[in-house]
């Protein structure tokens, strides 16, 4: 049997030792060394399938890449905005959310579950 935990690879700086991927297409993200890794409660609304609308369900994750400047990623989409976060999706395949941008810091979260490592 598989267990869920994925073991993220960081630096001493706690910096993403491996490339960033989304989970569900060979779409870049980030490079490695381009996030940060924080512990911080955060509701990210579940990903959407248009089969089944989850749209106001979300669930509660504590780890995310911190990417202070925008520009750092390699691609990323965004979604919908609510208030000042606006979240954010894959840019290829559009699935989503993957993490949250916040408008009035500008600094970028993404969770750390939602994503693969190469
Ligand atoms: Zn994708």
């Amino acid at each position: 049997m598989s267990t869920n935990i994925i073991e993220l690879k960081k630096d001493t700086e706690g910096k993403n030792k491996d490339k960033i991927y989304c989970s569900f297409c060979p779409s870049k993200m980030l490079n490695a060394g381009a996030a940060r890794l924080i512990n911080m409660d955060f509701a990210l609304p579940y990903i959407h399938s248009k089969a089944e609308d989850k749209a106001n369900q979300s669930e509660t994750i504590s780890a995310y890449w911190l990417i202070e400047d925008m520009y750092t990623f390699e691609n990323i989409g965004v979604s919908h905005t609510v208030g000042n976060v606006k979240y954010l999706a894959c840019a290829d395949c559009e699935r989503g959310p993957v993490g949250w941008h916040d408008l009035s810091t500008k600094k970028s979260y993404v969770a750390s579950c939602r994503v693969k490592y190469e």
